[in-house]
């Protein structure tokens, strides 16, 4: 097991590295370590039994030089302060790295959501929405789905604020279901995102993703979408795992085929059509083209990085590798596209959604897929060019591109504003 990091530590070192490679004064570093505000408030839910219970949640805005901030809102029982602010810290890198009008933020309520019923859960997400809604808004901050919430999260927070607020607004939260001005595009953005993303790189790296070997750790929204797209786009995808393991199979394995066995029997592990069963240690370990993690964070580390053979790593999920397996990787040459980059495309489907929630309903299906397609190619160009041409690439992987990027962009905004 990797050691357990504080990931607001962890986001303020990548903080430093890169005001130090951009040559920026410590005032810069000073003034973007800390969010502008943490809001945490105490929520008490009436249980069905008629107890009442108290939960803890936080919204945290790190940065809103760009725009409003913008980020989803997580319910997990081990969620802490800590986390809800690093992970602010990243959505204000993410938003500027991929050119939208927007800051970061994130929300996060220490609960267990399998644990409370339709009704309590209901409960909570309206009253977590109210503590918060003096400091949300349309044009101040705007919450998604993250870890264990979705749409109908989404919808309970529209309809709270909208009562509060006394108005319809639609554009308060993105991630929404299609009824109330969601996009279905949304559902496959992010899978979608990086599967474009490994094909630029496939491209420039091989020539093309055509017949390319791909494993994909983790089956559920990322991990199938990104699955499931490089394989209309020609890519072998020969691995696959979940929580419970993974197959393999050299020819290639049929993805719907193995989403099937999964919706049916919980996971892909029962799927009989598949050459054999790995490990999830093993599916990191293969000899493939492109290893794309989108499942959970650390699991490239120290301890296995001597065994990773992928020439390619995409990262779908948010920090799947260590600094230290990093540090291995680059001096191998191994191309790592960042979660950052890789995992921005529900971002950028949400920011379309929230466009066309304040246009009326003008954006089709069609025109949100391909705009998404059009800024995937269009970050990883730019995050690969300034790495080619602005850094040593024996000693910095795409990552430190992506974060001089974004940071680059938000203290110029904040330059201009006058606030540096
Ligand atoms: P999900 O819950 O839909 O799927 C997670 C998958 O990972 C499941 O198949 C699960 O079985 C598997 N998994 C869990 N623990 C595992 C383990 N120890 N080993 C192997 N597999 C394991 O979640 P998701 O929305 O697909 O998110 C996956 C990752 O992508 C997360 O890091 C998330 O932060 C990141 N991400 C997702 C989105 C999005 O829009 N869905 C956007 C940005 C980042």
């Amino acid at each position: 097991m990797a050691a357990v990091h504080d990931p607001y530590e962890e986001a303020k070192r990548q903080l430093r590295q890169t005001v130090e490679l951009l040559g920026l004064s410590d005032e810069v570093y000073e003034v973007l370590s800390v969010p502008d505000r943490v809001l945490e408030v105490k929520i008490p839910v009436r249980m069905d039994d008629g107890s009442v219970k108290v939960f803890i949640g936080w919204r945290s805005q790190h940065n809103n030089a760009l725009g409003p901030y913008k980020g989803g809102v997580r319910y997990h029982p081990e969620t802490h302060k800590n986390e809800v602010i690093a992970l602010s810290m990243w959505m204000t890198w993410k938003n500027s790295l991929a050119g939208l009008p927007y800051g970061g933020g994130k929300g996060g309520v220490r609960v267990d959501p399998r644990k409370l019923s339709a009704g309590e859960l209901e409960r909570l997400s309206r009253k977590y929405f109210e503590m918060i809604s003096d400091i949300v808004g349309v044009d101040q901050d705007i919450p998604a789905p993250d870890v264990y919430t979705n749409p109908q999260t989404m919808a309970w927070y529209f309809d709270e604020y909208s009562r509060i607020k006394r108005g319809q607004y639609f554009g308060v939260v993105t991630g929404k279901p299609l009824e109330l001005g969601g996009l279905q595009t949304r559902v496959i953005s992010t899978g979608y995102g990086t599967a474009v993303v490994a094909r630029e790189v496939a491209k420039k790296l091989f020539g093309g993703i055509e017949g390319r070997t791909v494993a994909v750790q983790g089956y559920g929204n990322a991990g199938y979408y990104a699955a499931k797209f490089l394989a209309e786009m020609g890519a072998r995808v020969v691995a696959v795992s979940d929580s419970k393991g993974g197959v393999y199979s050299s020819k290639g394995l049929d993805v719907e085929a193995v989403k099937k066995v999964k919706d049916e029997t919980g996971s892909v592990v029962n799927c009989k059509s598949a050459e054999r069963r790995i490990t999830n240690e093993e599916l990191l370990e293969l000899d493939v083209d492109i290893l794309v993690p989108a499942a959970i964070e650390n699991v490239i580390t120290e301890a296995n990085v001597d065994r990773v053979k992928a020439k390619a790593i995409i990262e779908a999920a948010n920090g799947p590798t260590t600094p230290e397996a990093e540090e291995v990787l680059t001096k191998k040459g191994v191309v790592i596209a960042p979660d950052i980059l890789a995992n921005a495309g529900g971002v950028i489907v949400s920011h379309i959604e929230w466009v066309n929630n304040r246009m009326g309903g003008w954006i089709t299906e069609e025109e949100a897929l391909k705009r998404l397609e059009e800024k995937m190619v269009n970050n990883l160009n730019a995050v690969w060019d300034y790495w080619q041409s602005k850094l040593d690439t024996s000693k910095y992987n795409l990552r430190a591109a992506a974060y001089a990027i974004a940071v680059d962009r938000v203290v110029r905004a904040m330059k201009l504003r006058g606030w540096l």
